[in-house]
């Protein structure tokens, strides 16, 4: 069976990309991540005993840990998650990005060609980079601009994006220049389990559960495309299998929904799963002050996918929604773990009660 180096596995996507790996039989699993914040061990706990699968605790940036891993584990491909991934932190604190989604991949890609430089012929050409980016990448949108397409120019505004972005620019030089068989995919807002509850869904589901506010940034008009996770990965492992060497590839949802509207959503249908008498959770909602240099709108042309692979979302919003919010519900220790008291610090200092 073919093995892949995946990189920040425990994290959100990455974690729900190793269990769909293993119970698909796409390939053995060697997950390094470094453990930070937003992540929980736990979150993979079931493939503890699992052969097929090795968690290896580490820094993408440590050079001679890539080197061993790669020399050791001799993998098919590498499929990159690892990144610090809230835009608001990176506002804060952008110096953890720049390091770790700049110079990390800077590291990880340069580790990979001396790795790929070695091997043979055969194995050269099999060989695959994948680097998992964001649409934030490509800025913000009107109300009436086209959807982001693969060759719309990169304009990012926040730290987070612009990390994201020097990244992508860094995988795309190591393909032009010294040939490594990179990909990259530009994917829009995921949802579903195990997303750690600094981002929206998973924040206001946790929010209303507890009876906090909902905070809503601005006048919670900005729209973001949304794609259940397990479509997501689904996309990575077709391109992985499927792509020429150096494309580029955007996904998503073809699901575009204000912060409102999915907010709403999400109140709706916890007053049907977790009802309170005479109580309603989108009295929760609470209009804050916006987030600093806030893109208006993202949108996905995802026809290039569709096109070459036949790819399309199979999740349905509501249902997905539905989904996502039922995982939260069956998985309070997993939840518990996540809000812990160094998070729960964290969000004190930067946000105070709200
Ligand atoms: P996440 O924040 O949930 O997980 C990131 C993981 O990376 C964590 O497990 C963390 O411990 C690990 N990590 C961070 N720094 C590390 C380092 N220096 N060395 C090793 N491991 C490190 O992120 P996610 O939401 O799963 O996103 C995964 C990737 O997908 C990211 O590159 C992100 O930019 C991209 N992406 C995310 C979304 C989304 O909606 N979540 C959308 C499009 C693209």
């Amino acid at each position: 069976m073919q093995t892949f180096l995946v990189t920040g596995g425990v994290g959100f996507i990455g974690s729900n990309f190793i269990l769909k790996a293993t119970k698909e039989g796409w390939a053995n699993i060697i997950n390094l991540d470094k453990l930070t914040y937003a992540s929980n061990p736990q979150t993979l706990a079931q493939l503890q005993d699992d052969p097929r699968y090795h968690f290896v605790c580490g820094d993408i940036g440590n050079v001679e840990l890539l080197r061993n891993l790669l020399e050791q584990y001799q993998p098919k491909a590498i499929i990159n998650f690892t990144a610090h991934t809230h835009v608001d932190r990176s506002i804060l604190s952008p110096e953890d990005f720049i390091q770790t989604n700049i110079v990390g991949t800077f590291q990880l890609l340069e580790a990979s060609k001396i790795y790929w430089e070695k091997l043979s012929p055969q194995k050269r050409e099999q060989f695959r980079f994948l680097h998992v980016s964001t649409d934030e990448v490509y800025g913000s949108l009107s109300p009436t601009d086209p959807a982001f397409r693969e060759d719309t120019p990169y304009a990012p505004n926040s730290p987070y994006a612009a990390s994201k972005a020097g990244s992508d620019h860094l995988v795309r030089a190591y393909f032009h220049t010294y040939g490594l068989p990179t990909l990259i995919t530009n994917c829009s807002n995921n949802y579903g389990p195990r997303q750690f509850p600094e981002k929206l869904i998973p924040l206001m589901i946790l929010n209303a559960l507890h009876g906090k506010p909902l905070p809503i940034y601005g006048d919670g008009k900005n729209i973001r495309d949304w794609l259940y996770v397990a479509d997501h990965c689904e996309a990575l492992y077709l391109i992985l299998q499927s792509s020429r060497i150096g494309e580029t590839y955007n996904i998503g949802g073809n699901n575009e929904q204000t912060n409102l509207t999915v907010v709403e959503k999400i109140c709706a249908i916890l007053d049907e799963l977790a009802p309170k008498p005479n109580f309603r959770h989108s009295s929760l909602m609470t209009f804050v002050k916006d987030r600093p240099g806030h893109d208006r709108r993202y949108a996905i042309d995802c026809s290039k996918i569709s096109r070459d692979f036949g790819w399309q979302p199979k999740e349905d919003f509501d249902s997905g929604l539905l989904k996502t919010i039922q995982w939260y519900l069956s998985n309070p220790t997993w939840v518990e773990q996540v809000q812990s008291d160094a998070y729960a610090r964290w969000i004190q200092q930067n946000y105070g009660d709200r």
